[in-house]
């Protein structure tokens, strides 16, 4: 059911580029709109950087990591600034939360309560880690004293995707800062304002000019200046796996670093004998949060026959209730799909999933004309070879499968070049460890779907991606290590 739309709030934060601690228009002068999904209005013009504004934005990283006061800064001050900008986030939730459902279309109770205290919980989390990355003494044979030095890799780009802009920023930018790295954030071009805004609450937290820059921009245009730029020591991906194939080429010729968090077509896969209800909720959770923008989103639904269509009955009952509409609304369960591209492409697979013989159970329609949405839809007996069932839709769009038992579906789950994460349902503990071993993905839950923590590694298998964001494990990917011998009088 769609609600009423009201109008757009108006905004009042930063719309150029942020370049060596000052805000600035581009070289170019160029600007562009940025949209509310919700209507289709335009919010706001923001400064575009192409080439030259990232070579002045490299250069103010490169000088900030060389010379700058953050370069001399002790570990645990760099630790406390890193957290004062935590805090600024939680102060600023309310502000930050409506400007992310404006700019995105995700629900605001979303904003609210998961992606800005997330971003929060992120920046906090890694402002700990600043004074506790450390090397190693190695007792290396002969008259040698032998360390390591675990030391930042410089200036990192860090290009993120629009369905969770702040969030996917914060990952990178929590561990890139705490290991003493400095930053040039690309946004994507659909949701520049957040960022923006981070890179204001940075300065007033106390970090120095030119180490995070902010500069909004198309991917061919700033995107690709980044990844080719020879003072680009390593650059941070989210996005698609087309994109991140083209980067990790591109990014050849510097043999900068690179890590990818690329797409997914993830398995949820419901045995008989799990908690149905829980699984009920949680499958559907699983591919209709954030409207199915989420890359892990469990978007193939494999339901063990006997209880196929008891399942699917309350399934589809319950996804017909969900509230589809103004993202405004705090009681909103889906809002608005990020731009009419993303939208028409969505329509365009329930259009293929129909041709191709699927079931349309519920949904595969807008609920209204006005703005981005599309109704939660599901496919009914699809075959794992449909469109709908290999390629990722990234939107309220379930393809569910049956499946016999688990020798028959471990193959099917884990045949998709994807693999970023797989839910188990069963109440069945072997069972359900024995899955977790088989399934081929970077991140599999059982009896729950969509859990992430900033202290748990998120990446993916195969082509979804390499590379881990999160917990200890990204801290690997934003330092180097340098071996030291020293040697001693005998
Ligand atoms: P996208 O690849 O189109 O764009 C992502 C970013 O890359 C944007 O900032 C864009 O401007 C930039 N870009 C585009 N072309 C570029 C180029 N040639 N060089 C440099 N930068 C370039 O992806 P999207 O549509 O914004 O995001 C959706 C995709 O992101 C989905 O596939 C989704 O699964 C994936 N995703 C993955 C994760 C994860 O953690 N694995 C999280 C969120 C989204």
């Amino acid at each position: 059911m769609a609600t009423a739309i009201r109008p757009i709030a108006t905004y009042s934060g930063p719309t150029q580029l942020l370049i060596d601690g000052q805000w600035r228009e581009a070289v170019s002068g160029k600007r562009f709109d940025t949209l509310n999904p919700a209507t289709g209005e335009v919010i706001t013009s923001v400064a575009e950087a192409d080439k030259a504004d990232v070579d002045l934005a490299v250069k103010a990283a490169r000088k900030a990591f060389e010379d700058g006061p953050w370069s001399k800064m002790s570990a645990t001050d760099r630790g406390k600034v890193i957290s004062k900008l935590a805090d600024l986030i939680m102060e600023h939730r309310d502000d930050l939360a409506e400007l992310e459902t404006m700019d995105n279309g995700k629900p605001i109770s979303d904003a609210r309560n998961i992606d800005i205290p997330l971003v929060a919980d992120c920046i906090e989390y890694y402002a700990g880690w600043a004074n506790k990355v450390h090397g190693e003494t190695i007792p290396v044979p002969g008259p040698f004293l032998n360390y390591t030095l675990r030391e930042p890799l410089g200036v990192v780009g860090l290009i993120v995707a629009w369905n969770f802009p702040m969030l996917l920023a914060a990952w990178k930018l929590g561990a890139a800062l705490a290991t003493g790295n400095t930053v040039v954030l690309k946004p994507a071009e659909q949701t520049p304002l957040t960022a923006l805004r981070l890179g204001e609450l940075c300065l007033e937290a106390g970090i120095p000019a030119g180490v995070v820059n902010v500069l909004p921009g198309f991917g061919p245009t700033a995107g690709a200046a980044l990844v080719t730029h020879p003072d680009v020591d390593k650059i941070a991906f989210t996005g698609e796996y087309i994109t991140g194939q083209t980067i990790m080429r591109e990014a050849a010729g510097t043999l900068k670093r690179v890590s990818l968090e690329l797409g997914g077509k993830s398995p949820n896969i419901v045995f008989a004998d799990a908690d149905l209800d829980a699984a009920v909720a949680g499958s559907l959770m699983g591919i209709f949060w954030n409207q199915g923008e989420v890359c892990c989103a469990g978007s193939r639904l494999f339901l063990q026959e006997s209880v196929y269509d008891q399942f699917m009955d309350k399934l589809v009952g319950q996804a017909g209730k969900m509230k589809v509409g103004d993202p405004m609304d705090p009681s909103t369960q889906i809002g608005a799909l990020i731009s009419e591209d993303h939208l028409n492409k969505v329509l365009s697979y329930i259009k293929t999933g129909k041709a191709e013989g699927a079931t349309l159970r519920t949904g595969g329609d807008q609920p209204t004309k006005r703005g981005y949405f599309v109704n939660p839809t599901i496919f009914d007996g699809v075959n794992d070879s449909m469109k709908i069932a290999r390629e990722e839709i990234f939107g309220p769009v379930l393809s569910v499968i049956r499946f016999k038992d688990m020798d028959e579906v471990v193959p099917r789950a884990n045949n998709t070049f994807y693999g970023l994460a797989a839910a188990v349902w069963t109440r069945d503990v072997g069972r359900a460890h024995a899955m977790a071993r088989k399934l081929k993905a970077g991140t599999v839950w059982v009896n729950t779907y969509n859990v992430i923590s900033s202290l748990s590694p998120f990446g993916g298998y195969k082509m979804s991606g390499f590379g881990r964001e999160l917990g200890v494990h990204a801290l690997e990917s934003y330092t180097q290590v340098k071996s030291v011998w020293v040697s001693l009088p005998n």
